[in-house]
């Protein structure tokens, strides 16, 4: 048996890059395939406002991309979506994801069940595409949906290399109504400066403190405090237990996400479990 453990640890540890690349190969030529035939789906995660004195209230979701793949099965984003970057496919994935998500709004607003704002993940070459903003506006008029219902969210990369391009690209996608944020915030290193003079309106706080929220509740504290100061909203992501959820409250952080309040769901589930009851007076007790 131990003879075989090792022969196994061999295979799987293989350190060569070879295989690596070989394998982002083979998953780059899939994911061509797979937008085409638009084999990706869109999963959504509830957002909700959570405090001591309210029963929980949903504002919002965040659109993440799923791969359902044949053969591999369910391939995490956080695989495919650098392999996507760094071939430049990404534009075309999240072309494909925009207008799955506006096509649902539009879909949750003819019901009449549309609930706050649905935020998309955006990479940077989207983001700096000459065509970005005026497929947006022909993509929301021609789906009767307002900007106000978008939420595009960024990383800290993003700021580090664009700054002044970045500024004028966000005034345009303000004056749609659309909302910025800065997604996984406290895990880059950018300067600080940008928050004031770019035109983000919402700091995520990232997981990593959250999990640690117990320990490391004096960074929550100073990010809420700072986000205050700036007149930015805050989010905290990767709540999973009512004690994050209480800590967060207490902290001054009362928007949340995460599998306590519900995971990533299909838009049919994800209707019928948060669209048709977005008062949870049933509570998360
Ligand atoms: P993200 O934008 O920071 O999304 C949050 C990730 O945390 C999601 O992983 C979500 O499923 C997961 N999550 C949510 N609640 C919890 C929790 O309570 N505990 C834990 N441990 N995890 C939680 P997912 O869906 O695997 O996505 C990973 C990353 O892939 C995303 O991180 C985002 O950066 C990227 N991504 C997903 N969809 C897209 C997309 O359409 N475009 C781009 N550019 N990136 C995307
Ligand atoms: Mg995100
Ligand atoms: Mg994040």
């Amino acid at each position: 048996v131990s003879k075989e453990e090792g022969g196994n640890r061999v295979t799987k540890y293989d350190p060569t890059l070879f295989r690596e690349e070989e394998e982002n190969l083979s998953i780059e030529r899939e994911l061509i395939a797979a937008i085409h035939r638009k084999e990706l789906t869109v999963h959504y995660q509830p957002k909700y406002v959570f405090n001591h004195s309210y029963s929980p209230g949903l504002v919002g979701a965040e659109a993440l991309v799923r791969w359902n793949h044949k053969g591999r099965g369910m391939i995490s984003p956080g695989i495919f979506i650098p392999i996507a970057e760094k071939s430049k496919l990404i534009v075309d994935l999240e072309k494909h994801v925009i207008q799955s998500v506006v096509a649902q709004i539009q879909k949750w607003k003819a019901e009449g069940v549309m609930r706050g704002r649905v935020s998309i993940n955006i990479s940077m070459d989207t983001l700096f595409r000459k065509e970005f903003v005026p497929y947006l506006v022909t993509l929301l008029s021609s789906h009767n949906v307002e900007g106000t219902m978008i939420e595009l969210e960024i990383t800290e990369r993003i700021v580090m290399k664009n700054e002044d391009d970045l500024k004028e690209k966000l005034q345009r996608l303000h004056k749609l109504g659309i909302r910025i944020s800065l997604d996984d915030f406290g895990t880059g290193y950018s300067s600080l400066s940008y928050l004031d003079h770019l035109n983000i309106d919402i700091l995520k706080i990232d997981q990593s403190f959250v999990h640690k929220s117990m320990t490391q509740s004096g960074i929550i504290a100073a990010i809420v405090q700072m986000a205050e100061n700036l007149s930015l909203e805050v989010i905290a992501e990767g709540v999973e237990t009512k004690e994050q959820a209480e800590t967060l409250a207490d902290l001054g952080c009362d928007r949340m996400q995460g599998y306590y309040f519900g995971h990533p769901s299909s838009p049919e589930d994800y209707e019928a479990s948060f669209l048709h009851s977005w008062s949870r007076d049933d509570g998360f007790s």
